[in-house]
């Protein structure tokens, strides 16, 4: 089974297998979310699927990829005292990418961390993935989307990891009312969500700022109001919740 390993994140593996599919790759994403070991894990199966049709487990490709000694896929994150990613790893990256594919059909750059790019580095990058050599598929996995430049952002797909829910670019299937109640239902069995008046007003009003930061494609805002989402789905005081999310948003919300 495809992305078996990954729990959740229908959305992404959609919208990654459905590119797939119709060959349709975007040459540079990035994975946004808290959890980035689980993205990696994401990026990983990525990178087997694009380089072996049926993510067998069992041909050089996957073995290799699995190993981290693919020689077509390639793991960078940050390093040095200062926990950076830095101008020389980017240099040597750049080198690495002229060179393209040489076993598999695909090469395939995983930057973790990347928002803990130095800015000469981040300078460097921008250049290569202006200039996106056919057949290397880059992934940046950020957790604070902020530290990242704007340029650098432009030039790539987003994909927003949010727990088992999240909202890619790609697919404006914004979660409705219902996926949100249904988010919250699952995960907090003994709570009587639908008797709660507050918290279903919460969740209406979250929906219709969703929506507008969407429509805006102010992602790292709707990352913000999906975790409010999710401190809710914990059962969290309604009240504390908006606080929260409404100092986060920068007093967006009136
Ligand atoms: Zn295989």
């Amino acid at each position: 089974m495809v992305f078996e390993s990954i729990k959740g994140e229908a959305r992404a593996k959609k919208m990654i297998l459905g590119a797939v599919k119709n060959k349709r790759i975007s040459s540079s994403y990035i994975f946004y979310g808290f959890n980035s070991s689980e993205m990696a894990d994401f990026a990983r199966e990525f990178a087997k699927l694009l380089n072996c049709a049926d993510l067998c487990g069992k041909c050089q490709n996957c073995k290799k990829i699995d190993l981290n000694i693919h020689p077509d896929f390639v793991v960078l994150q940050p390093e040095g005292k200062k926990n950076t990613i830095k101008i020389d790893m980017i240099r040597e990256l750049k080198e690495r990418v002229n060179i393209g594919p040489t076993e598999a059909e695909y090469l395939f750059i995983t930057i973790i961390g990347a928002d803990q790019i130095e800015q000469e580095a981040a300078n460097s990058l921008l250049k290569i993935l202006e200039e996106p050599p056919s057949k290397v598929v880059f992934v940046l996995i950020v957790s604070n989307i902020n530290n990242l430049p704007k340029t650098v952002i432009s030039r790539c797909q987003c994909i927003i990891f949010s727990g088992n829910e999240q909202i890619t670019e790609e697919n404006v299937g914004l979660p409705n009312s219902n996926s949100i109640y249904d988010l919250l239902q699952y995960s907090s069995s003994n709570y009587p969500v639908s008797k709660e008046n507050d918290r279903q007003e919460a969740l209406r009003k979250m929906e219709s700022i969703l929506y507008t930061l969407y429509r805006n494609k102010d992602f790292d805002k709707v990352y913000k109001t999906m975790n409010a989402v999710k401190m809710l789905k914990n059962n969290a005081n309604v009240k504390i919740v908006f606080d929260h999310l409404f100092l986060s948003l920068g007093g967006w919300i009136r």
